[in-house]
């Protein structure tokens, strides 16, 4: 309704860019997404241009801008801005002209694989958890940290402007905050802890960059960005249409999507499945450490003042990607729509299990040199069978990782809530709840990563117009796929399931 006060969502999605805005009632009241491109200059190699980054971000708040205005909702109704965003995926830019030095190397990318392996062999006992008391994370690829470095060793404008103390890292809210509040003019270079906690240079016992860690990795600690929490006022709007509004919320996706979820209490978990899956785990105040390759990472601060909560993290590197990989490299699809009518005409893979390993194994295994296989074919099988084993790929691996955090936690999830691109997949969502042996919930509001960030903003200290306090927040609608297979033939396909794992590991001997 008119009267009512608007919350602003906006959000950066790990292949696109969309806009959001809720009301108090948590309801989507406009929306809008743009793609954004991925370059590959090289093998393994990932980029995206982060000018169109931003453009996208400004066009998305225009357009949904627009529609609201269609709606007959006032625009100055919106009280404050969220933004979340891809994590790890890893920018330097020059302060003093406002332009990037190289483009965004995204989080999937593999080009450091060869830097990584520099550093673990510098550890003592070749150990990739050297540095995981401090910062949760194994040495990996994956972790911004290792990506600044190969731009600072390989890139001439990266090392110069480092040199002349032009230089301004940041993971992609940093670069959006930066350039929204006024860029080169006064913008404001901040992070949140979520985003500053992918890193490999954040503490997260301390909750501030680790000087030590920053010597590992030889990054000077002037160029990173000041940490804040989660739900701030950073700055205001500069410029368009919601000029002067506060950008107060500030999430990693993956951490948007557990408060968009409402997932407050310690043990409560979602799963996301995009391009790749997050299955994230609230530990309440207390990081966990895993003994079974989980990675621990701050969850949310909701306030300056407001303590740390933490999770447990299972991603997946490979999820959504097979479906593109499917369409695109194999052509055995036309549209993602497709793989499900396909699976469903066959209802079973036939013993085939296709392991999509691309850039290697992510939780728990984090074994890079991994490589994707399709095995158990026969004369038989054919592209629905395949179609079938990607969609089984999916549900798989979610259940290694909850299988890890049911270990670590020692208490077994009762039911998952699920959320993402790839959840319109209703077979998905069937087979996960089979192959998982629980209920898997999904919230009929699709867009609970930008919700997150919205609620994140609303709430922040300064804003006040969202309530976090749960007898506050409204009841999601949901959907429930029960499990309807028998537990023996769901441990049967999943111990086949892990021989083919192993052999993806070592197929080359
Ligand atoms: P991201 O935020 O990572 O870009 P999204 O949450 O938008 O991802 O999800 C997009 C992914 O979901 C794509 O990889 C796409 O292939 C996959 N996807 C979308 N719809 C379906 C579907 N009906 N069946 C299977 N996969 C789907």
């Amino acid at each position: 309704s008119e009267s009512e006060e608007v919350m602003s969502g906006c959000g950066c999605g790990r292949n696109s860019t969309r806009s959001v805005f809720n009301s108090k009632t948590a309801e989507l009241l406009s929306h809008h997404q743009v793609e954004i491109k991925q370059s590959f200059p090289k093998e393994g190699w990932v980029e995206e241009d982060p000018k169109e980054i931003l453009q996208s971000v400004y066009e998305c708040m225009e357009r949904t801008c627009e529609k609201l205005t269609q709606l007959n909702i006032d625009i100055s109704n919106i009280k404050a801005i969220g933004v979340t965003n891809q994590r790890e995926t890893t920018l330097v830019w020059d302060k003093e002209t406002g332009e990037p030095l190289y483009n965004a190397i995204v989080w999937l990318d593999l080009r450091t694989q060869s830097t990584v392996e520099r550093l673990i062999n510098k550890t003592p006992g070749r150990n990739k958890n050297h540095l995981k008391h401090k910062t949760g994370l194994p040495i990996s690829t994956y972790f911004s940290a290792v990506k600044l470095r190969w731009l600072m060793d390989n890139v001439d404008e990266v090392r110069e402007a480092v040199v002349c103390h032009r230089a301004m890292f940041g993971t992609v809210d940093s670069w959006l905050i930066w350039c929204l509040t006024g860029g080169k003019k006064g913008g404001v270079h901040c992070t949140d802890v979520t985003n500053a906690s992918r890193t490999m240079l954040f503490n997260i016992h301390t909750m501030d960059w680790d000087p030590e860690l920053c010597k590992y990795f030889g990054i000077p600690m002037e160029i990173l960005p000041r940490v804040r929490s989660s739900s701030e006022i950073y700055g205001l709007m500069k410029s368009g249409a919601l000029s002067g509004i506060p950008i107060s919320g500030c999430l990693g996706d993956q951490s948007a999507a557990l408060v968009g979820q409402m997932c407050f209490q310690d043990g409560q978990a979602k799963n996301t499945y995009g391009t790749g899956c997050f299955l994230l785990r609230n530990t309440g105040p207390k990081p966990v450490m895993s003994d079974h390759g989980l990675l621990t990472t701050v969850a949310y601060k909701l306030g300056r003042d407001k303590p740390a909560c933490y999770a447990l993290e299972g991603s997946v590197a490979i999820a959504g990607a097979v479906v593109r990989w499917l369409q695109d490299n194999l052509g055995i699809i036309g549209s993602s729509e497709e793989l499900e009518k396909l699976a469903a005409s066959v209802g079973t893979s036939y013993g085939c299990y296709f392991v999509p390993a691309f850039s290697g194994l992510y939780a728990p295994y984090w074994e890079p040199s991994a490589r994707g296989i399709i095995c158990g074919l026969t004369q038989f099988t054919n592209k629905s069978h395949l179609a079938f084993a990607a969609l089984e790929a999916v549900c798989f691996q979610t259940r290694e990782i909850l299988d890890a955090m049911n270990q670590d936690s020692g208490i077994p999830l009762t039911q998952l809530q699920v959320d993402g691109g790839m959840t319109s997949n209703r077979l998905l969502m069937q087979l996960q709840a089979d192959i998982l042996c629980i209920p898997v919930v999904k919230p009929s509001m699709p867009e609970t990563t930008a919700l997150g960030a919205a609620m994140a903003a609303g709430a922040a200290e300064g804003v006040s117009v969202w309530s976090l306090s749960p007898e506050d927040l409204s009841e999601v609608t949901s959907e429930k796929f029960e499990p309807q297979i028998n537990p023996e033939e769901s441990e049967f396909r999943y111990a086949r399931w892990k021989k083919a794992v192993q052999k993806s590991m070592n197929w080359e001997t």
